[in-house]
């Protein structure tokens, strides 16, 4: 890791373990509500049309947080996996060191900005 101290790279390390607590609190909230959510239920007892679509379109968009939150939980381990690996820091594409600003600003890049730029437009 060419361009990150050891300090730095413990206040990432912290930082990432702070988040990845919260978000593991966040997705066991956010099973919890889905197990007793009251759009759950309403959608069995509705009978009305528009309020089942409305029930469903709840329980949609609960999921998609619940989805997006458990790929940020996994992309967070993969990052404290590669920092346990020495591999934390470096462009998975093309083997340069990750700028160390962006990895404050983004703790879980995997590439350096010019080949997330490619790998967006691929
Ligand atoms: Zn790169």
């Amino acid at each position: 890791m060419p361009n990150i101290s050891e300090k730095e790279l413990n206040k990432i390390r912290n930082s990432l373990l702070e988040y990845k607590k919260q978000l593991q609190q966040e997705i066991h909230d956010e099973l919890i509500k889905e197990g007793s959510s009251p759009a759950l239920s309403l959608a069995g007892k509705v009978h009305d049309k528009q309020e089942e679509s409305l029930s469903e379109m709840l329980t949609e968009i609960n999921l998609g947080l619940l989805k997006q939150h458990q790929h940020e939980l996994k992309n967070l381990e993969a990052a404290l996996r590669r920092m346990e690996d020495g591999a934390y820091g470096i462009c998975i594409d093309c083997d340069a060191p990750i700028a160390i600003a962006r990895l404050k600003a983004n703790p879980t890049a995997v590439r350096c900005i010019s080949c997330q730029a490619k790998h967006e437009q691929a």
